[in-house]
């Protein structure tokens, strides 16, 4: 990877940040990836007549997915991909490519939704956070497989499902500090308050520091 200026600028973009901001067209992705160099880097692909765009670079490990032109959501890699390498930019939540299945609920609480499982690799999404993980297991009692990709998206504050991060009951309560997992109960929240101190900190100071 060319170890320059604009590669490295590109790689602090807040994807999310992006998409959440401002509906980006197509025309405006080829202009920002062009003043940072990097438009022959990216390959357009289109699937379903033309309904989906992807303009991804397997170098950088990154699939930008466009719906009716305008980004939609932003697919990373973790590198364990045949075709797409580890993305090394930045990620939300304080995320990385070595956590497991078990850690991202550990530090993001119950997941929305959940989906695979059996024939397909399982993935966990938080609507409210935007945020979903693939790993490369389709088996959902193996706690300790690695993140193959992440798939960034609009935050839906209706959520289908939002539940305690202590005992998995629904709720509608986010913890006030970082908005990160939810708990039905103070009482919930104090009983949860060791495993989520630390997490919790360094969610709340990442938060803050958001443009
Ligand atoms: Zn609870
Ligand atoms: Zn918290």
């Amino acid at each position: 990877m060319e170890d320059n200026e604009n590669v490295k600028q590109f790689l602090q973009i807040n994807w999310q940040n992006q998409i959440e901001k401002a509906n980006i067209s197509k025309e405006k992705l080829i202009d920002q990836l062009k003043e940072y160099g990097l438009d022959s880097k990216f390959l357009q692909k289109e699937y379903q007549d033309g309904k989906f765009l992807y303009i991804q670079s397997e170098e950088f490990g990154i699939s930008l997915q466009l719906e009716s032109d305008i980004l939609n959501c932003v697919y990373i890699y973790g590198g364990r991909d045949k075709k797409f390498k580890q993305y090394k930019g930045f990620l939300p939540y304080l995320i990385n490519f070595d956590l497991t299945n078990g850690d991202v609920v550990k530090f993001l609480g119950e997941p929305s939704t959940r989906n695979g499982g059996k024939l397909t690799s399982i993935s966990i999404a938080y609507e409210h956070l935007g945020i979903e993980f693939t790993f490369g297991t389709k088996n959902w009692s193996e706690k300790d497989s690695l993140i193959e990709f992440i798939c960034l998206f609009k935050k839906e504050n209706n959520a289908s499902y939002k539940l305690c991060g202590n005992c998995k009951n629904p709720t509608n309560n986010l913890c006030s500090r970082c908005k990160i997992i939810y708990y039905c109960s103070a009482s919930c929240q104090k009983e949860h308050f060791q495993n989520h101190k630390e997490k919790c900190k360094q969610y709340a100071l990442q938060l803050n520091t958001q443009v």
